[in-house]
């Protein structure tokens, strides 16, 4: 669809917060160790195009993605350093990449042998090999048993002049947990170093991720892969900026009298007479269904609760209490500022979910407006 003039709903997004979440990530990263820009999900939401300027501002020099059209859109926003794809991809996708020079998790026979025909057809991949180490069990080989191991040295044969790195990604970032699967994740690496001819000092060896560079526990890594720091999702406390806002409007006002039911399946009732706004968003946007005992949003500094099952485009609140307010006026769904209400920790308990989740789903959805 094209631009609307006049969005339903809509996500503003903080350019200049990103940037200033980014100068205070590196600013976390140990000396040595590099940092790894996560713009999987369209940079969560906010738009790989306005991200990847920011990042290279500020000399970024590795960016994370997961799909293809993620790959070409940083290659289209005039990136030109490393590019490396947070999961295991499929034979077409690595066969589409090849283009926009995307470096391949290997953590099966199946892509090391895509990748090793391609090299046969004069395409060679740069390879990261994805290690388990008890971790996520989602694409990383475990080689704690034989049958693993087997197909490690596989890979390594076929792919040794090709593997550029080596990672895994941590289920967990509680101190014990992280320490535990962070030594794991090294014998793992000093086995491979000790079992094949992979020179350490070309290697990159790289885990963790934002939640790993704000932990309180050092973890031995090469490289941080840090996507939701960026976007304030996490440490307000170290002044990380939340960096989307989501509004919609008042489209209508209404008074309703006590004993009216509001919304599919008469889920509410009203106690008494009532003056309720119909505001221009709802599931379609974002506002997610599921979300309406206890919902609320943000009209003109005043909270207005969410009254019965949410609509896929409105969803009705209590107006009563709000003084002077009108048909057009904005309301905010989040507004993120911390000790409010749409905060980061309201919203998550509103939306029962977590704000990469929400972040991604909004920015998908609704018109974006870069402040
Ligand atoms: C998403 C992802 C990251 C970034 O995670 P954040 O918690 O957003 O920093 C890092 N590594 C991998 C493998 C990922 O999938």
């Amino acid at each position: 669809m094209k631009p609307d003039r006049c969005p339903s709903a809509w996500c503003e997004i903080h350019r200049d917060r990103i940037s200033s979440n980014l100068k205070l990530a590196l600013g976390l990263v140990p000396k040595g160790r590099k940092f790894c820009a996560v713009l999987k999900a369209d940079a969560y939401g906010h738009g790989i195009h306005q991200v990847v300027p920011l990042i290279q501002a500020q000399g970024v020099s590795c960016v994370g993605i997961t799909s293809n059209a993620e790959a070409y859109a940083v290659r289209d926003a005039g990136f030109d350093g490393v590019l490396i794809r947070l999961r295991a991809a499929t034979p077409l996708e690595i066969d589409d990449a090849v283009g926009a020079g995307v470096e391949e998790q290997v953590g099966s026979l199946q892509v090391a042998e895509k990748l090793h025909s391609l090299k046969a057809a004069g395409h060679t991949v740069r390879a990261h090999l994805a290690l388990n180490a008890s971790g996520m069990s989602r694409d990383g080989l475990e080689i704690s048993t034989p049958q693993g191991r087997t197909i490690c040295f596989s890979i390594l044969k076929m792919l040794v002049e090709d593997i550029v790195g080596i990672c895994t990604h941590f289920p967990c970032n509680e101190p014990e947990d992280l320490r535990q699967t962070a030594a794991s994740f090294q014998d793992q690496v000093s086995w491979v170093f000790e079992n094949s001819v992979l020179d350490r000092s070309q290697i990159l060896v790289h885990a963790g991720s934002s939640l790993t560079l704000v932990s309180d526990e050092a973890v031995e890594t090469d490289m941080y892969r840090c996507g939701a720091i960026l976007y304030g999702i996490l440490k307000p406390e170290l002044g990380f900026q939340t960096t989307m806002e989501v509004k919609a409007r008042v489209a209508s006002l209404g008074d309703y009298p006590k004993g009216a039911t509001v919304g599919y399946d008469r889920d509410c009732r009203l106690e008494g007479d009532r003056r309720l706004a119909c505001l221009s968003i709802g599931y379609a946007n974002g506002f997610r269904r599921g979300s309406h005992t206890d919902a609320a949003v943000v009209i003109g500094n005043r909270l207005a609760p969410v009254l019965g099952k949410v609509s896929m485009n409105t969803v009705v609140v209590d107006a009563t209490e709000l003084d002077d307010v009108q048909v057009g006026d904005e309301a905010t769904v989040f507004g993120g500022i911390t000790g409010t209400r749409a905060s980061l920790t309201t919203t998550e308990q509103q939306f029962r979910t977590i704000m990469a989740d929400l972040y991604s789903d909004w920015g998908l959805r609704n018109q974006r407006i870069f402040r």
